[in-house]
């Protein structure tokens, strides 16, 4: 599966440059003209390159993976009084317990599943949408996510690392010739902000990330629950258990035969996998 969002495949192409760009200054301007007769040299271009092999592995597979997007129904259900009830899933989208029913996908989802505006389809303990793997970060691929950042920002702290000690090093070609050592201050520079700036942006996203597993809490909910509307929902659907799922209006009027929520355990068994 591949979403077709132009934001998310400029991300992936940006990703791409940068790592490209990366491993073309630390092995042709750093390790390759400075550490030349080392042992050093061959040693720093193997795991350099081993790291970004790891990396866009798990980038790849972060992409290109099913995030665990909920099935859509074989038959067509009817949502129509759902769709009258509730402007947005919203509402019926707080409870981590409880299957709930999405009104775009026009199916039932297992708890903790959310839509995706960007997938448009619902997706199983979704985190967050993330651009730079063009995917939802979901029940099935969190993991290759959180090994993408922790590739990123170990690439970052290990470019940083050898540009460092580079300058330590003499660099034969940059005394020779004066445009030589120009154009490798002016990459080291550049690729020590582009590290900087990468290193800073994952570390804060796996702070939040392993924030979310120790709290088992998603993104989403987080959001959910601190516009406290938990209560309130609950309250509504305990109510409309019993009143059935009729406008509140209309609850204290003795003429509406209630039309009660759908059983949801008789289609449990079409999402067992
Ligand atoms: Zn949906
Ligand atoms: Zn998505």
């Amino acid at each position: 599966m591949f979403v077709r969002d132009p934001c998310g495949i400029l991300c992936i192409i940006s990703t791409y440059v940068a790592v490209f760009y990366a491993d073309y200054v630390v092995v042709g301007w750093t390790v390759l003209l400075t550490m030349q007769d080392s042992s050093w040299c061959l040693f720093h271009i193997i795991a350099f390159n081993t790291v970004v092999l790891l990396m866009m592995t798990a980038h790849l597979k972060a992409v290109c993976s099913d995030p665990g997007i909920v099935p859509l129904p074989q038959n067509k259900m009817d949502f129509s009084d759902i769709h009258l009830s509730s402007e947005s899933d919203n509402h019926e989208g707080d409870e981590k317990d409880d299957w709930t029913v999405c009104t775009r996908c026009e199916t039932y989802r297992p708890p903790r599943a959310h839509h995706c505006r960007i997938c448009k389809r619902c997706v199983r303990k979704m985190d967050h949408h993330c651009p730079w793997i063009n995917n939802c970060v979901g029940e099935r691929n969190q993991k290759y996510f959180i090994q993408f950042l922790v590739y990123v920002g170990a690439l970052a702290i290990y470019t940083i690392i050898l540009i460092s000690i580079s300058w330590i090093y003499d660099c034969p070609q940059c005394n020779n010739d004066i445009s030589v050592k120009q154009s490798r201050i002016l990459h080291s520079v550049m690729l020590v902000l582009e590290s900087g700036l990468f290193g800073m942006f994952v570390v804060a996203i796996l702070f939040d990330q392993f924030q979310a597993i120790l709290n088992d809490e998603t993104a989403v909910e987080r959001v959910k629950g601190t516009q406290q509307r938990k209560n309130v929902s609950r309250i509504f659907k305990l109510l409309s258990q019993v009143y059935g799922k009729s406008h509140p209006i209309f609850w204290l009027l003795p003429y509406q035969n209630p039309r009660y929520s759908f059983r949801k355990d008789a289609y449990l068994i079409d999402y067992e996998v």
